[in-house]
């Protein structure tokens, strides 16, 4: 019962905690993990403890699972694959990874869909969304599945997708529009039309060709943007007159590091601030929909204005924070909980 009130009073946000493992080079250099897993039977899979070098209290959080360095991807996605499945149902369904860099949001979402077993989120969805389809497809269902791909730097969009020489130095302007049926859609942004993960998996390395040949935008540049993965889904059954309209986004979201303390000017300065505006606002975003606020501040950044159709009402939101478990991310893994407990 009161299990229930809870999941009523979050609405349709979820947040899950995943810690990368040590790296060789972390666990060789003797570095003490900064974080446990309490495993008393109530805590357990839900509670991270970040412990402090000199033995200071301990910060406790919890979240709708935590998943600690021995889970891996099918681990993972064995908890997500409902969400992902309400796509085809017709939801509007938006899967974050937050974290600093090096935390694992990319491994997250995307891993290495070479190696068997290590691919991430879109690849593990998209396999199953083409899979679930087909079923379908024998009941007399059609369906349009359309890919995108984009990247919101220093709040500009980029199309990923892009042939020709909008990939180099030519500027062109993306302008996010709404229309009154609630779709979102971005001026000239390519749209592939998709049936199979081959041409999923051919798309995601067209984009991430263009994330690093790209001058403006260097490869090291990269986890200083956004990267949103759409795909709509449209379903129709002559037969019964049934329809659909889902929208998946994954989101691999910027670093959340805080570079200000280092310094940063010029340029830097103002990159680092677009990023920390956007990920705050992302955050006041999620929190006024759970609080059912009246008014939601979409406008506040180009990520949340983008995303509006697909956050709030009946669409389903999942965050995971990424974190990395080495004494030296302590600071950033804290600032990354604290957001991740504040949405949740
Ligand atoms: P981010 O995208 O947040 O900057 P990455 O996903 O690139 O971080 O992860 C940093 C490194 O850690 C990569 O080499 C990645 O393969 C590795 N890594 C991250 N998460 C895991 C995990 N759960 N298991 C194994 N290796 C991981
Ligand atoms: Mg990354």
């Amino acid at each position: 019962k009161l299990h229930n009130t809870i999941l009523e009073l979050k609405g349709n946000i979820r947040v899950f905690c995943r810690v990368r493992p040590l790296m060789v080079e972390e666990d060789e250099g003797n570095e003490s993990p900064s974080v446990q897993f309490p495993s008393s039977t109530d805590l357990e899979g839900r509670a991270i403890e970040l412990v402090q070098p000199s033995g200071g209290p301990k910060h406790c959080f919890q979240f709708d699972k935590v998943f600690g360095p021995d889970v891996k991807q099918a681990g993972v996605f064995e908890e997500i694959s409902q969400l992902v499945q309400s796509a085809l149902d017709g939801y509007k369904v938006c899967i974050f990874a937050y974290g600093q860099t090096g935390s694992g949001k990319t491994h997250t979402m995307i891993g290495n869909p070479e190696i068997p077993d290590e691919g991430g989120v879109i690849p593990r969805s998209l396999e199953q969304v083409f899979e679930s389809s087909q079923a379908l497809i024998a009941q007399g269902w059609k369906f349009c599945m359309q890919a995108s791909m984009l990247e919101i730097y220093n709040e500009t969009i980029r199309d990923l997708l892009a042939k020709g020489p909008v990939n180099g130095d030519v500027k062109q302007m993306y302008v996010v529009k709404h229309d009154p049926s609630g779709n979102t859609s971005v001026s000239d942004l390519t749209l592939v039309e998709v049936a199979t993960w081959k041409e999923v998996s051919n798309l995601l390395h067209r984009a991430s060709q263009s994330r690093s040949t790209s001058k403006t935008l260097m490869n090291e540049q990269s986890s200083r943007s956004h990267c949103v993965f759409t795909l709509r889904i449209s379903g129709v059954n002559e037969g019964t007159e049934q329809a659909v309209h889902g929208v998946l986004n994954l989101i691999d979201l910027a670093g959340s590091e805080r570079l200000s303390r280092s310094g940063a000017t010029g340029d830097r300065l103002k990159e680092t601030q677009a990023i920390n505006k956007s990920l705050a606002s992302l955050g006041d975003v999620i929190m006024a929909i759970a609080n059912k606020d009246p008014h939601v501040p979409f406008r506040n950044s180009k990520l949340t204005y983008l995303l509006q159709p697909c956050l709030g009402g009946d669409s389903k939101t999942l965050m995971f924070v990424n974190i990395s478990p080495d004494m030296k991310s302590l600071n950033e893994s804290l600032c990354s909980l604290r957001f991740a407990a504040k949405v949740n």
